[in-house]
């Protein structure tokens, strides 16, 4: 336990039990504002109904060594946050969400190990045992490419709240779809899959950053959906509205109504037309 500053516990990068160093997930100079007054969900205590959590500046937590935060500090970070400019760039252009991004003189290998740093970061160490691979591509600087069971999405993520899910399933009705890791906070919200695929088609794939070399780098452009993140749940971009259409449809359902989805848009319709 924490005496002080000073917190021993395993390294959820090199997996060595180590002091602690305060770890910003994602790190602060890839943030919009460090004024930044951010809800963040987590995982489990947000899914069992627990608060949010309030973070200035984005969240952070003690769950690197020194060694391996210096290491990401000076190989990664710098990457990560020209690339996090870019969409804080487009966040800031338009009144109405962007649905592209274009970022230029990006190492796109660097980038995608910071992502996949910070997955393993907001994990916990169990998640790192089970997954060698993730810990080896980020920790060697000229290892390229990942297995084809793991996928890496981003997508604009312009609100005031976040979520950090650690490793979750996400399931369809009984089916075991996929496992997940998510981080958003603005301005982009990353899933890594891995062991299945997801059905919502509008995140988007960047996994071929890791088949790049180290230092190439590249101009991009590609569509980028705005997605909103109101909820603690892994993968669920429902807006307000579509929330409010889900709560109802179970209230009819539980109430054995033969149309339960269709009552349940009736009424959100009628609710708007006031
Ligand atoms: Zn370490």
């Amino acid at each position: 336990m924490a005496r002080g500053k000073e917190v021993t516990g395993q390294c959820r990068l090199c997996g060595f039990v180590r002091p602690l160093t305060k770890e910003h997930i994602p790190p602060q100079s890839a943030l919009v504002s460090r004024n930044l007054r951010l809800w963040v969900y987590r995982g489990d205590a947000a899914l069992d109904g627990g608060p949010a959590k309030q973070y200035q500046g984005g969240f952070s937590e003690r769950v690197l060594c020194e060694e391996c935060n210096n290491f990401c500090g000076r190989e990664y970070v710098n990457d990560f946050a020209d690339w996090s400019r870019w969409g804080i760039r487009m966040l800031r252009r338009t009144s109405r969400p962007p649905d592209t991004l274009h970022a230029e003189n990006i190492r796109p290998l660097r980038v995608i190990k910071q992502i996949v740093a910070m997955m393993l970061a907001s994990s916990p160490a169990y998640f790192g045992e089970a997954h060698p691979e993730l810990r080896r591509f980020v920790l060697a600087i000229d290892a390229r490419g990942l297995s084809p069971r793991y996928r890496v999405y981003t997508y604009f993520s312009p609100g005031l709240t976040g979520r950090s899910t650690g490793p979750t399933k996400v399931w369809e009705h009984d089916s075991l779809l996929a496992q997940s890791v998510e981080i958003a906070q603005p301005p982009f919200g990353y899933v890594l899959l891995f062991d299945g695929l997801i059905r919502d088609r509008r995140p988007t794939e960047i996994t071929w950053f890791a088949r790049c070399a180290a230092d190439e780098t590249r101009d991009i452009t590609m569509p980028l959906a705005a997605l909103p993140v109101l909820e603690a749940f892994p993968l669920d971009w429902r807006n307000q509205r579509e929330m409010r259409t889900t709560v109802l449809e179970n209230l009819y359902t539980e109430a054995g109504h033969p149309q339960p989805r269709e009552a349940a848009e009736a009424y959100v319709a009628t609710e708007e037309r006031g």
